[in-house]
């Protein structure tokens, strides 16, 4: 994470860096070549001091801005004087050795060479220009030759280098503002990735929860299973008289008992069907169905339930010929259980009809439930067949559930090739409808 911006950083000051010293570079040739140019055009003779003076103000007219100031100087015993200058008042000095620049007219005149050397503008410089503060210069000192080629004089020429200063200033700005920006979008890059690897962790973690809740549901149910059926047992022998005659008010007590634990068995096989069902565990054997068969039969289970409440369940089409299905008969009768029981749980009185009829290609056959009970909404219909929803109503108050009856038909219906519907109207009843599979037999060999 650090390495990338410090990487981009280091980049940046080394190609700021090369183009500082190549543009220094670029310049000390220049100011170079204006001294040579200089030398051999300008100059003739230390004589001749005005026209020196007046060749260093034609030049300090027709050169670039970047030309500040020119002196040229001849040798008088150990000093050097100023003959001409830019700066009229410098005429007549005399330079000795004691500071750094007149230590280079030595070198550049012994050596016979120019020099060319960076610094800051001088305290005179500033002092006629005050915009000249903190500019920088090249300070070029070059020996002048007469035709003969005998040295004769100095030059000493200050070139401003504020144009590619500023220049330089300016790239360094802008390529400042890029940089910040590149680090904004490498460190927002950085913490989008961080949080994606973060949401990968947190997916394998909530997978493994998942995975665990699965485990603990499937093994908590198969062990519940054993204590249910042996409470079955003994609360049926208790209720059949085996262990002596029971009191009113002790088979009131043993037929509540009763119901509690046919709901926990209900309650257990509803989860051990879930795990079945997400770990692909639940297995169908398809076989050839009479579908009336079974309806009837659910029918008459539910019978006892349906009084109770005053329902009346109506099954016109009973009896009448009716293709067979191919299904699993004990899933489609625990389909028409739940959708039954449905129908009668959630309504408080009225009627039931439940209808049976091929679909238009007959390649499948249509079961509908249809109650006059206490409906639902259109939102609730979208989340009916999802695990656990359960619709919170002060009509739905009270009624007992857990929300998996209706997921498990789902999954069901459709892992025998069917699909399931709803169309319910508030206050006015549900409609639940399945299709399943017309039973084609197979197609045997003429012998
Ligand atoms: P449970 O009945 O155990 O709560 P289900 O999965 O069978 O779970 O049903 C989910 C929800 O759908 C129920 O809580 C109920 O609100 C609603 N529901 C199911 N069948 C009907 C129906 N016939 N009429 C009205 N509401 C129903």
């Amino acid at each position: 994470m650090v390495l990338i911006p410090a990487t981009i950083i280091g980049n940046s000051l080394f190609i700021i860096h090369s183009f500082q010293t190549s543009i220094d570079f670029q310049l000390q040739r220049q100011a170079l070549l204006i001294a040579e140019t200089f030398d051999a055009t300008s100059f003739q003779s230390v004589t001749d001091v005005a026209s020196a003076q007046a060749s260093i103000q034609r030049m300090i007219a027709s050169e670039t801005e970047e030309l500040r100031s020119f002196d040229i100087l001849i040798p008088e015993g150990s000093k050097f004087k100023v003959v001409a200058s830019s700066y009229p008042g410098n005429i007549g000095k005399l330079q000795d050795s004691s500071s750094a620049i007149p230590r280079e007219y030595f070198i550049a005149w012994d050596a016979d060479q120019g020099t060319a050397r960076l610094a800051a503008a001088s305290d005179q410089d500033v002092a006629q220009n005050p915009a000249l503060k903190n500019q920088r210069y090249y300070n070029i000192v070059f020996p002048l030759h007469d035709a003969d080629g005998n040295k004769i004089a100095l030059l000493n020429l200050k070139m401003s280098i504020k144009v590619t200063d500023d220049l330089t200033r300016q790239t360094l700005l802008g390529s400042s503002g890029i940089l910040v920006l590149t680090l904004l979008i490498v460190i927002g890059l950085l913490m989008i990735n961080t949080r994606l690897f973060e949401y990968a962790v947190l997916i394998n973690k909530l997978k493994e929860v998942d995975q665990m809740k699965d485990e603990f549901i499937s093994m908590a149910s198969h062990e519940l299973r054993s204590p249910i059926t042996a409470l079955k047992g003994y609360i049926s022998m208790f209720s059949d008289g085996s262990f002596g005659a029971l009191s009113e008010a002790g088979k009131k007590s043993i037929a509540i008992i009763e119901s509690s634990i046919r709901r926990l068995a209900d309650l257990v096989e509803d989860l051990l069907d879930v795990s079945r069902i997400e770990q692909n565990r639940l297995q169908v054997s398809l076989e050839e169905v009479n579908i009336d068969e079974v309806i009837s039969m659910t029918i008459d289970e539910m019978a006892v339930n349906a009084q109770s409440k005053k329902i009346t369940i109506a099954y016109p089409t009973k009896g009448k010929s009716m293709p067979t299905v191919h299904a699993d008969k004990d899933k489609l009768r625990q389909i028409m259980v739940n959708l039954l029981s449905n129908a009668i749980k959630y309504t408080p009185a009225g009627s039931v009809l439940i209808t049976v009829q091929p679909q238009p290609d007959e390649t499948h056959l249509i079961v509908k439930v249809k109650d006059s009970g206490i409906g639902m909404s259109a939102p609730e219909h979208e989340k009916l067949f999802t695990k656990f929803y359960r619709v919170k109503s002060e009509s739905t108050k009270g009624i007992i559930g857990t929300g998996l009856g209706l997921w498990i038909t789902k999954q069901l219906v459709e892992l025998m090739g069917g699909k399931i519907y709803v169309d319910s109207i508030v206050g006015t009843g549900t409609e639940f409808s399945f299709t399943i599979p017309v039973f084609v037999a197979p197609v045997t060999k003429k012998s």
